[in-house]
């Protein structure tokens, strides 16, 4: 890959956090979910693997993007097995993720 191809992949990959991070503290989530397709758009055109933190945002089924907290209901497990359960307000889909990505949960 060329040194220009690289850069635009990294102007690409900021773009693309600041998206999400916009999206992550819009109120209006019509707006949220804008920036949040843009940014996967993004990726998308760019070749560009998001990042876990960022992955877990998009619901598994219905590819909304679901704020924890807002359009998604975060349950922590009480096993030992120390696991996160997602659920998306906008499909009613329901997963499970182990805890370790967010350790400050
Ligand atoms: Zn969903």
């Amino acid at each position: 890959m060329n040194k220009k191809k690289q850069r635009v992949k990294q102007i690409a990959r900021e773009h693309i956090d600041v998206l999400v991070e916009h999206a992550l503290h819009e109120k209006d989530d019509h707006l949220a979910s804008i920036q949040a397709r843009q940014a996967k758009m993004i990726a998308m055109h760019q070749r560009i693997r998001l990042p876990y933190e960022i992955r877990q945002l998009y619901c598994k089924r219905c590819k909304a993007f679901i704020i924890p907290g807002r359009s998604a209901r975060v349950r922590v497990g009480r096993a030992k097995t120390r696991a996160l359960r997602i659920t998306c307000l906008k499909c009613g889909y329901t997963y499970r993720k182990l805890l370790v990505w967010n350790k400050d949960l």
